[in-house]
This record gives structure tokens, C-alpha cells and sequence, in this order.
């Protein structure tokens, strides 16, 4: 019933303005208890893990509190994604025991990654130095056309930092941003087929077209796989989807039929 993976945005609110940022920019957070009730359907619906993003998810006022009582009270691994620059020694210690894997944005070095997030470099590394204690992490690239230089340099930090994966995000169309174009697409897979490090590459699923990928499930189709839930309790099919259903009394997993069935007939219609 449950996709194999959820992401819940759990608030919109970030302290950084990226240009590419995707999130949402009205003011919306998500309730402990909604969470809480929402993973624990999906748990038992077969669901096997949450990442949390957002937004920056550590700004969420009960971040801690609610990777600990998911940890405890589900069987879900618990992940989230974060810019990195609140990973202070006292949240990562707070946090440990509650999570899984971590994903941290890096988007360029040195003065490329201080251009596009609008924070010092050095900030950032010491976030991944705090991260390294806390979990398995990985490094998340948003490959555009200012950090496709800077994919040796990133890998080679990734390397160096102990991360275990580092996840190509070929930058996608936003009101302000335009996706990635050709040049950059052709230098990315370029840059994958020759790829000798030794940290595992990963892709997102719209940006892996003409990529060499391995898809260990190839069966597993749209909402089995994978599903969003945004800072408005809005079920998606992923954050960038404009179709969404409200999460109301019903639940998650009803939601969930709903919006399979809305996605089918929409599917049909097109075809
Ligand atoms: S850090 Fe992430 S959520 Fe915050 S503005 Fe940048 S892309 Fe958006």
C-alpha cells in the first residue's frame, strides 16, 4: 500500500535564499503528532523510510523531538537533508541514535558554493565534520552550470569527509532558475562515464536520462516508489508536482489511493 520511500517537507522556513531553491515560499510547518500519525500508517502500510527535508528541516521547532519518537515509535530509517549550517556538536549529539543517513547540500567549493548559498564555505565544512559523527551521510550536488566545474573538487571533499554517497541533482526549472541545458547535461554524463572515485554516485530520477544507471527495482513504478508530503499537509507524487490532495481525517494511506487513482486517469487522458 505505502511507497517504499516518503519525504515530508517539515517546514518551509529556511535561512538561506538559493536561486534553484524548489520550496515553497508561504509560511507553513507541519504539526509533531500529524507527522507522527502519518509514519506510523505508513510504517505498517510497508512504507520503509522517511526523509525529512523542507525548507531547512533543523529550524522545524521539534526537529529533534521528531526524529527520536519516528526512530522509536516506527521501523522506518529515518534520514533528512540540510544545508548544514546548523549542525552544531550539540544538535548532532542530540540527534544520535535517531537517524540513519544525512544528506548534506553542497553546491560548489570555495567561492562558487559561497556565490550560489549565500554562506561561508568554512561554515559548511565544519557541518560536514559534525555530520560525520552523527550517521552514514552523503553529499547532494545541484549540477547547473556554475558547479559542473566543480564536480572533481566536490567529489574528491566527498572523499576526504568519509561520505558514502554523493547525489547528482541536475538543476530543475524553478520561477527563477531554467533547467539544466544541453551543454551542461552532455559535460554531466561526461563526467560520469569517466568517473574513478571511489564514493558511490547516485542521480535523481529525473535527471538520471541518458546517465548509466543501474535501477535496482525497475518494476517499482511512480507512487510505489516514492511519495511527497509538502509543509501543507498536500500528498504529492513528488515535490516538484503541481497535483496534490489535502491530508485530512482519512489519513495518509487513503490519500495515497486517491491520488493513484487521479494520477491514472490523468495518465489515461494524455495517452
Ligand atoms: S538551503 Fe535548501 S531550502 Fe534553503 S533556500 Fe537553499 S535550496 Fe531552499
Amino acid at each position: 500500500m505505502a511507497p517504499r520511500q516518503v519525504s515530508i517537507a517539515l517546514t518551509n522556513v529556511c535561512d538561506l535564499h538559493c536561486r534553484y531553491c524548489y520550496a515553497p515560499k508561504h509560511n507553513a510547518s507541519l504539526h509533531t503528532d500529524q507527522v507522527l500519525g502519518w509514519l506510523k500508517e505508513l510504517d505498517t502500510g510497508g512504507c520503509l523510510g522517511v526523509g525529512f527535508g523542507g525548507g531547512e528541516p533543523t529550524l522545524h521547532p521539534d526537529f529533534i523531538d521528531i526524529c527520536k519518537r519516528v526512530a522509536q515509535e516506527t521501523q522506518l530509517a529515518v534520514t533528512f537533508t540540510t544545508h548544514g549550517h546548523r549542525l552544531t556538536p550539540q544538535l548532532v549529539e542530540r540527534l544520535k541514535g535517531s537517524i540513519h543517513f544525512a544528506r548534506v547540500s553542497v553546491d560548489g567549493v570555495a567561492r562558487t558554493y559561497e556565490e550560489q548559498r549565500g554562506k561561508q564555505f568554512s561554515s559548511l565544512l565544519r557541518g560536514i565534520e559534525s555530520v560525520a559523527t552523527l550517521s552514514p551521510f552523503g553529499l547532494n550536488v545541484v549540477v547547473n552550470e556554475r558547479t559542473i566545474g566543480e564536480l572533481d573538487a566536490i567529489s574528491e571533499l566527498a572523499q576526504k569527509a568519509g561520505a558514502s554517497e554523493l547525489l547528482l541533482l541536475p538543476q530543475r526549472a524553478t520561477t527563477v532558475v531554467a533547467s539544466v541545458d544541453a551543454a551542461v547535461g552532455l559535460a554531466l554524463r561526461d563526467w560520469v562515464v569517466n568517473y574513478s572515485g571511489e564514493v558511490r554516485l547516485a542521480v535523481s530520477e529525473v535527471g538520471a536520462s541518458g546517465l548509466p544507471i543501474c535501477d535496482p527495482l525497475p518494476e517499482e513504478q511512480g507512487l510505489q516508489a516514492y511519495a511527497h508530503i509538502d509543509a501543507s499537509s498536500m500528498l504529492r507524487a513528488s515535490s516538484y508536482s503541481p497535483a496534490g490532495i489535502k491530508i485530512g481525517d482519512a489519513g495518509v494511506l487513503a490519500v495515497l489511493e486517491r491520488l493513484r487513482s487521479t494520477l491514472e486517469i490523468q495518465g489515461e487522458k494524455q495517452s
